[in-house]
Formats: C-alpha cells, structure tokens, sequence
C-alpha cells in the first residue's frame, strides 16, 4: 500500500507528512482556533482551501489545514503556507503613491488627492482622445466581484471598449477550443475527483508536480487503482518522472502530436463509431486531416519516434475511459487554438467525451482563471459568458445595470494589441490597471515596458509595487485575499467563498470601494441606480448572479450562504433549488444541435522557428516556488530562498557544444531582446532547447526575448516557443 493511499484512506499521519513531503508540500497544524476562518489560497486555480487562525508572533495570521475541503483535503504547496507573508506592512504598499512629472520620483499622497488625479486624468484624455483612449487591464487572479464591476465600470462609467486582462496570456486558447468544440468553456467538465477512475491520462504541457503540487495526488490515485498516466512535455519534468508513459516532442510539436495519434486511432480501428455518429459532427473532415498525419511524418515533426506514438495511441484508444487534460504548454502558441482543438477531436473520436470519467479539460492557471473570463473583463464578453455583441446580451446586463443596452460598446482589443498600442496614435493613452504586471509577465515584455512608459496616464491598483507599479502615474494600494470577502471559480467551475480574516492595514481599500469613489468623480450615465457600484462583495456578487442569469456561466442560483454550506457550486447553476452542475455534457453537448464539433485542424509551423542565426528553440514555464510574475512571491523569504533566480536550463550536449559550465551566465538573444541567467545543465531537456522560467525581471526576464505572434481565434501570444541564440555571457557574439 502506498504512502499516499494510507494518508488519504487510513489517515495515518506520518505517511501524510511524508506523502506531502514528496510531492513539495508542507502540512501545518490541525489545532483548531475558535476565531478561525475558513477561506482559500490567494494563488493557483486549485484554490486550495485553508483555516486562518491567530495572528502568531511570526505573522498576522498563521495558516491551518483545513481537511475537509475536499479539493486538496488539508495538502497545500509552500506558496499557500506561506501567503501571510504577503500581509505584513513592510512588502506591500500601505497608502498610495503619486508621481508629479514624468521621471520624477513617485511620493506618498491621501486617497483623495490619488483619486482625484486619476479621475481628472482619465476624463482628460476621454475628452481629447474620445472614450476607447482611455483602457482598463484586469487580472486573473481578482475575485469574481472586482472582475464583474471592472468591467462594468470600463463599459458604463468610462464608455470604452478596451478592456482585457491577463488571463488572455493563460488559457485563452483552450477556452476558444473548447467553446469551438462544446459550446461552452469551463475549465473541467467534471470535478477533480473524477481522474483516479479514468482509464487513461493524457497530460499535455501540464506541470502539476510544480505548478499545483496537491492536485498530484489525483493522478498517483489513477496509477494506484490501474489507470495509465501519459505525460507529453519537451521536458522531463516532475510531472513526467511520475508517467507510465513520457513523450518528449519539440516545442510547437503538440498538434502534429495529436494529429499522429488520431491517425494511428483511426489507422487500427479504434475509433467508436457509435459515439461519433450520435454525438459529433465534422468527424470525415477530422479523419481527413489525421489521414495526412502518418507516423513517420510526425516523427519528422516532432521527434518522438514512432513506437512511442503507437504505445501512446494504443493505450488511449483502447482504455474504456479516457481524459486529456492540457495546459500552457500547448495553449500558448499562435496555434494553440487548433492544437487544443486536435487533443479534442482525440477525445472525440475515441468517444472520451461527454460520458462518466471521460473528456477533455484545461488545467487553468491564474487563482481565479477561470471566473475572471466569465464576467466581463475580457474585450468581447459580457457577464455570464455573454457575447458583447450578442443583442439579447446586451439587453439583458443593460436592464441589470440600468443603461441604454446602444450605451454599451463593442467588442475592445485583445491583451497584447491593447498593449503593443499604448500611446500610439489611435491607441491607448491612459490605463487603468488592476492586479497584473505586464512588465514582467507580457510577451517581448522590453517592447510593453517602452509603451506602458509612453502613456499620459498609468494607474496601478496593486498590493505591492510591482515592476509595473513602478512605472505608474499613481499607485493604488488594495486590499488582498485575507483581507476581504469575494468569491473566485477553481479550475473545476466550482465556485468558492475567500473570507476576511483580518482589517487590512489602515491606508488600503478595496477595488470595489475605489472603482465608486471613481465613478463618482467621473459622473454616471443619467438614471444610473445610486447603487450601482456596490461595496460590499456579498452585494456586488448578488448584482453579478442576476447579470450572469441566462447565460452559459449561470450563477444565478449561488448565494454566498451555499458556498459556505456546500464546500462550493459548480456553475451553471440557474436558480436556488437546483443543485449546481458538476459532470457537463453527459447527456448533449452546449452547441445548438446538441453534439459536440470536430476542429478538423492540420499542422503548421510556429510563427518562428529556429534558423542559422537563432538556432535553439526557447521554451518558458513556472517553478515550484514562484508564482506568475512573482510580484509577490519574490517578497517571500522562505520562498526566494527556494528559488532564488532565473536560469537557464540546458542539456549536457548542447552545454558542452557551447562551451558552457553548469552556473556560468549564459546570455540568451531572441529577434527580439536578450536576457542573462545561470546555466542549469541536465539531461531531463532535448538537446536543441533551452528552458527558462518567467518569475523574474531584470536582466533575467525571459519574457525580453518571447514572440508576440497570436494565435488568430484566441489572440493568445507564443510564450512558449521562439528561436533564441545562446552563449557564454562573457564570450558573447557582438550582434
Ligand atoms: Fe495555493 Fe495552488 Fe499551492 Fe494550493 S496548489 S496552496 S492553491 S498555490
């Protein structure tokens, strides 16, 4: 018997401890503290649940296990233990900050006069430049109430289209893939609990182990009770050290990947036909387009050789059960909406879709990836997944919010076009910005800093003084997750209640509050309802439930007293008898006709590829202890001591080619800038890559050297693949 099972099944402590140990997690304890508060980690989509209790002569609050929760049963990553890091005064901003000329020094001001700057500079350039020039940018990681009034408030108060967010940089094309396919887009169709009784797995690009370590219990689940687990990553990851079964493609290779294994599906007659006719449409286009996909092409392609693709192929295809559940590795490319669609039509065709313990899914990334692109702060979206350009959509979030449904613009540009325009004639001029850090986190991130420092006015509403902050006008300072009420929707489309636990400190203020006291000071159209920009998060969550009824991502029916009763909702869930949806798609798809649809999609190259002059592939990922941009994970101590740096991971081969040692800085040049960092050299990467993680700015920002090429239905950029040239720093070529 393992030690997880016995930790899971039996309780026994001491495997517990070392189970979570593994897997880079560290338990606390279970004491129980009358004044504890239930709530959820501040960081990744799992949105693990915990206990605050205290505060503790080491932090203002001390974190406990909560184990009834059943999404990581008491587990949680360093990240999580660690958060209250995050609320002690002297990492984070505690009253706002005000720059008086350009390249001046930012000084510390009242929130009257920060907010009357921001309200007289935002109207000013509305006034000269018309309503678009003025831009708001959200994150993924703000509750489902900040997420729902920022865009109301870019759409009412402000009159501009221009509103997106971060999360476009994270599961964009597999949410355009699976709306493209399903007719709808959450993250899972069916709940985590679902993956120890898959037969088969197939994770792609996906780094649990790293990203969201409790979560890796379910797959150790699958494999303790029979099922496969087969990983594709160009890197042999921790993830990966944990298959039955690792494909190692090239970076930009997922599609033919899958392309390969449909083919080879159909080629040995595994195809279930039954499923296909009643469930599908599109499938002779699909099978068309594998037919061209024969093995020793995509072995070309992709370098994985061909017994493997026939293992891999003849594992998902006759496993009565099957999932496939991808990640950025594959999302993040200018064809990441038709690579993500591929891995469906495989699920398709083998019928491992739209059925118990079967079918594809998007391991979302951001804390609240999933309820930030649901309620309208992305640029072509209303709440509860409407389209903005849907006319009954309109309406109905116009009568909800009291305006003329003609007052509500059109669809905004995507994240990275809003960026790229900054400044720009017909671009924006001033921008609101709200939980994100683009300098960091944005691809050819050299290029956005340029232009965030072009505008006439940047706002940033932050906990700490970002890479972006730095740059900004005026700096806001927000309260954060221990600090306020709000929902957030995990990764399974299960909504979940964050708690405050504590007052934060005296200079800071919610989002909710600054965007009133903005609206206020900007004006409302006439017979806006006085309310309109509510304060407290249970009543701007109860506006979000009506403005949501109806549509795909239907809230209608969550109250903050069921969250709390039930360990969470799974949306949609349309009205307070009904009990939440946690399994979608077992009897129709959400298309119009009820079946799901076939992509039908052929392999192409990446935008770019390696040439005589940048002749490696660089691919970008996350490490265990750092989150996103690291913003706020760099302020950790515990967890910068962990991973203290950027570096440049490369195999042995390719190092001794180049003559570089293991440590020694390594500069790394793209077409579009160039970064330096340590050389890790390992045999777990392919020889003709190199690998760097994305936390860090400076002279190590990976994110200098990425391509801004998007994928042209998701407008998703292409982190994860450009063609870089690498060299000992000191012996560097002069370009
Ligand atoms: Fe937080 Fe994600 Fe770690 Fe859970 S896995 S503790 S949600 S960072």
């Amino acid at each position: 018997m393992s030690e997880a099972y016995r930790a899971r099944n039996i309780g026994d402590p001491v495997a517990k401890q070392r189970a979570a140990t593994f897997l880079g997690m560290t338990l606390t304890s279970t004491a129980a503290l009358a004044a504890a508060t239930d709530t959820h980690c501040p960081y990744c989509s799992l949105q693990c649940g915990m206990r605050l209790g205290g505060p503790t002569a080491d932090a203002p609050v001390e974190v406990l296990e909560r184990p009834d929760f059943p999404v990581n049963r008491g587990a949680l990553c360093g990240k999580g233990r660690s958060a209250p890091a995050l609320l002690a005064r002297d990492v984070r901003l505690t009253g706002p900050l005000l720059r008086d000329h350009p390249g001046g020094p930012l000084r510390s001001a009242g929130w009257p006069e920060a907010l009357d700057r921001v309200a007289a500079g935002l109207a000013r350039v509305r006034a000269e430049h018309g309503p678009d020039a003025v831009g708001v940018f959200g994150g993924g990681g703000l509750t489902n109430e900040k997420a729902y009034l920022l865009g109301k408030f870019a759409r009412v108060v402000l009159g501009t289209a221009n509103i997106d967010y971060n999360g476009r940089f994270c599961m964009s094309s597999a949410a355009a893939a699976h709306r493209r396919a399903f007719g709808l887009d959450r993250g899972l169709p069916f709940p985590l609990e679902d993956i120890p009784h898959t037969g088969c797995l197939v994770l792609v690009g996906a780094n649990p182990a790293e990203t969201m370590p409790p979560a890796v219990r379910y797959f150790r689940e699958l494999r303790e009770t029979g099922g496969t687990l087969i990983v594709v990553d160009p890197r042999r990851t921790r993830t990966a050290e944990l298959a039955d079964l690792h494909l190692q493609p090239r970076p930009g290779g997922d599609l033919a990947l899958a392309l390969g294994l449909l083919h080879l599906v159909v080629a040995d007659g595994l195809v279930d036909e039954e499923f296909v006719a009643r469930r599908t449409t599109g499938f002779e286009q699909a099978r068309a387009s594998a037919m061209a996909h024969w093995p020793d092409r995509v072995e070309r392609i992709t370098g994985v050789p061909v017994h493997r693709l026939r293992e891999a192929a003849r594992l998902f295809g006759e496993a009565e059960t099957g999932m496939v559940l991808t990640a950025r590795g594959p999302e993040q490319h200018s064809k990441g909406t038709d690579t993500v669609g591929a891995w469906i039509d495989l699920c398709l065709a083998t019928g491992k879709a739209g059925r118990p313990y079967s079918g594809y899914g998007c391991l979302t990334g951001q804390g609240n990836g999933q309820g930030g692109r649901e309620h309208g702060q992305k640029a072509d979206q209303l709440p509860g997944y409407r389209s903005i350009e849907d006319p009954a959509a309109r309406e109905h979030v116009a009568a909800v919010w009291g305006v003329d449904p003609a007052t509500i613009p059109g669809p905004g540009k995507s994240a990275y076009e809003l960026l790229d325009g900054l400044g720009e004639p017909g671009g924006v001029k001033a921008l609101l910005l709200a939980g994100s850090n683009p300098a960091v986190s944005a691809p050819n991130a050299g290029h956005v800093t340029e232009r965030l420092r072009s505008l006439d006015l940047l706002v940033v509403a932050d906990l700490v003084l970002s890479e972006t902050a730095r740059l900004a006008d005026v700096v806001l300072p927000v309260t954060q997750w221990a600090e306020e009420d709000g929902t957030t929707t995990n990764l399974e489309g299960r909504v979940i209640l964050r708690r405050r636990a504590l007052d934060p400190p005296e200079g800071v203020r919610s989002e909710l509050w600054v965007l009133r006291e903005l609206a206020a000071r900007l004006g409302v159209p006439e017979g806006f309802p006085a309310d309109g920009f509510p304060v407290e998060a249970e009543q701007a969550f109860d506006e979000l439930r009506r403005a949501s009824a109806g549509g795909d991502a239907d809230y209608a029916g969550i109250s903050y007293a069921r969250i709390a009763a039930e360990d969470g909702v799974f949306w949609p869930c349309p009205a307070e008898d009904h009990p939440g949806t946690r399994r979608l798609f077992l009897d129709r798809f959400a298309t119009p006709d009820g079946r799901a649809r076939f992509a039908a999609v052929t392999h192409r190259p990446a935008d770019e590829e390696p040439d005589a002059a940048y002749p490696l592939y660089l691919t970008t990922g996350r490490v265990l202890s750092q989150y996103q941009s690291g913003a706020q994970t760099r302020r950790v101590a515990e967890l910068n001591a962990a991973a203290p740096g950027p570096y440049v991971e490369m195999h042995p081969r390719l190092a001794e080619r180049l003559g570089i040692a293991d440590g020694e800085p390594v500069a790394v040049t793209s077409r579009r800038g160039r970064a330096v960092a340590p050389a890790r050299i390992t045999d777990a990467i392919r020889p003709d890559t190199v690998f760097m993680p994305f936390h860090w700015a400076g002279a190590g920002r990976a994110n200098s050297l990425t391509n801004p090429a998007l994928d042209p239905v998701s407008r998703m950029p292409e982190f994860k693949l450009c063609a870089v040239r690498v060299e000992p720093a000191q012996k560097e070529a002069t370009p």
